[in-house]
């Protein structure tokens, strides 16, 4: 299978439907099948009844866009009832606002533009955030776009963020303190009481990246799981983001950015008023917004309720605490840390747990990579309530095969690649295609790659220089969504 893909131009006549929806079905065969419960990230599916149900409301609201909300009352409707649907779950009062956006990493550049933006009101012109270093690379994203430092901190043993090295972080030009309830590499939740305290008592706004968590920890807690306070009953939480389109199960392209009150939020808001086009103002990064995630999120929140979502996350929180006890009996295989909901990380103390990765990828399961420390990550979800068993049987085998000293392990250092951030964003059988194109960008002959992920984790760690992997990562994103017979720059 070649990663290459051909230029096109648009065909003079238009194509049959019939044979346009051919090439897509069969260019989907190649695609990871989430369907049979064997992908444990990106997907989100709560069943194909309520999948059906969701797409008829996003059908309804095809067409219409959400940047004008006077012109469309429904869509404007729809997302403040979802809004204050959400901001009530996650302890918020009426004074807490919010705006819908297309998915975390805009909720969150919106959350960290708001500080700035607040920050320099208070005369902060060089405004720095503090964050766990196991917080999501939206933050990252946001600094890079917004020129707002991030300062990392460790966390602990527990993978929890080091509050001491938090407090020593602050100087007098942070404007923002971050904690995640929970982190997506481990699953733990972050000391949220304690990371607002620090934030209030030092006069800093307070974000709590719920992303993963704020359409769960709720129902979690219903169920009489333990689960530390996270959300806004915290006092000096500022604001928080929650994904719709993760444990929400709505339609993709829907997550929310909420404030403590609207004072905070206007801190976001983008006005232009000297176009010839006319006033023009904007909640949030994008301009047009789909009218169709707005409603099929606000038709899913009305369809489950809180029972249907606390019916959904006892089936889920079964299946990982099978999954949990599970990997307690396979030797060498360990869960890290004592993650809160269902997402949680696999790691060895005796294995290459790259290895089990691989021998459970040959096996059909896709499974993301992790490092620092080396790690599979499990998003579980509704999607696998029947595919747990056969995971943990397919693990054990894969341990076991593990378990033997590998024949011939590495490869020359020098020759190096790759590639974290793609390996995670394109994992598994995408793997292989990604090693090809970057022996290209290198210059390297195919055959001297290794072919497992396991093995080019190994040559990373070895690397020398983190900031050649930044440039080749890059080289590989420009390369993949490049056709063949365009030039490098
Ligand atoms: C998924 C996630 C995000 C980013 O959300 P996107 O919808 O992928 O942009 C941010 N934070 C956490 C903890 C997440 O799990």
């Amino acid at each position: 299978m070649s990663g290459s893909v051909d230029a096109k131009a648009l065909p003079e006549a238009g194509r049959e439907e019939e044979e346009i929806l051919e090439e897509m079905r069969a260019l989907r065969e190649e695609d990871v099948n989430w369907h049979d419960g064997k992908v444990w990230s990106l997907v989100f599916h709560a069943s194909d009844e309520l999948a059906a149900f969701s797409k008829q409301a996003y059908g309804m609201f095809y067409a219409e866009n959400g940047l004008n909300p006077t012109a469309f009352p429904s869509l404007r409707r729809f997302e403040v009832e979802v809004i204050s649907m959400v901001a009530k779950l996650l302890g918020g009062d009426l004074q807490v606002v919010g705006n819908m956006t297309s998915g975390g990493t805009e909720s969150i550049l919106m959350a960290v533009k708001a500080a700035r933006e607040w920050g320099r009101k208070r005369g902060k012109s060089d405004p720095e955030m503090v964050l766990p270093m196991s917080a999501h690379p939206a933050f990252e994203k946001a600094a890079h776009y917004f020129g707002v430092k991030a300062v990392h901190v460790p966390v602990r043993k527990d993978f929890r963020v080091d509050l001491r090295a938090m407090r020593k972080a602050i100087n007098r030009r942070t404007v923002l303190l971050v904690g995640s309830a929970p982190q997506y590499p481990q699953g733990v939740v972050d000391p949220i009481e304690e990371i607002a305290q620090l934030a209030q008592r030092r006069k800093l706004l307070c974000h709590v990246d719920a992303c993963v968590g704020g359409m769960m920890l709720p129902f979690v807690r219903d169920l009489g799981h333990q689960v530390p306070a996270f959300d806004f009953a915290v006092p000096g939480v500022t604001s928080m983001s929650v994904d719709l389109h993760k444990y929400g199960y709505a339609a993709k392209g829907a997550s929310i950015v909420l404030y403590r009150d609207a004072e905070l939020r206007k801190h976001q808001y983008f006005a232009y008023t000297e176009w010839p086009g006319g006033i023009y103002v904007s909640p949030t990064m994008t301009g047009t917004r789909p009218g169709g995630a707005i409603a099929a999120a606000w038709a899913m929140l009305n369809r489950l309720g809180l029972s249907g979502y606390r019916e959904i996350a006892r089936d889920v929180m079964a299946a990982a605490g099978r999954i949990r006890a599970g990997v307690a009996e396979i030797e060498g295989v360990d869960v890290l840390g004592e993650p809160t909901m269902s997402v949680m990380a696999l790691g060895s103390k005796t294995l290459d747990i790259y290895e089990v990765g691989d021998a459970l990828a040959e096996r059909g399961w896709h499974l993301d990579r992790q490092q620092n420390p080396a790690s599979l990550h499990l998003t579980i979800n509704a999607a696998h309530l029947e595919s747990t068993e056969q995971l943990l049987a397919d693990l054990r085998e894969a341990a076991e095969l593990c378990q033997r000293p590998p024949t011939e392990r590495l490869i020359q250092r020098s020759k190096l690649l790759l590639v974290n951030t793609a390996m995670r964003v394109l994992p598994g059988p995408v793997a292989t295609k990604v090693t090809r194109v970057a022996s290209r960008v290198l210059g390297i002959g195919d055959g001297e790659l290794p072919k497992k992920t396991a093995a080019m984790y190994g040559l990373m760690a070895a690397l020398p220089n983190k900031g050649d992997l930044n440039e080749m990562v890059i080289e590989l994103l420009d390369k993949l969504t490049r056709h063949e017979g365009s030039t490098p720059a």
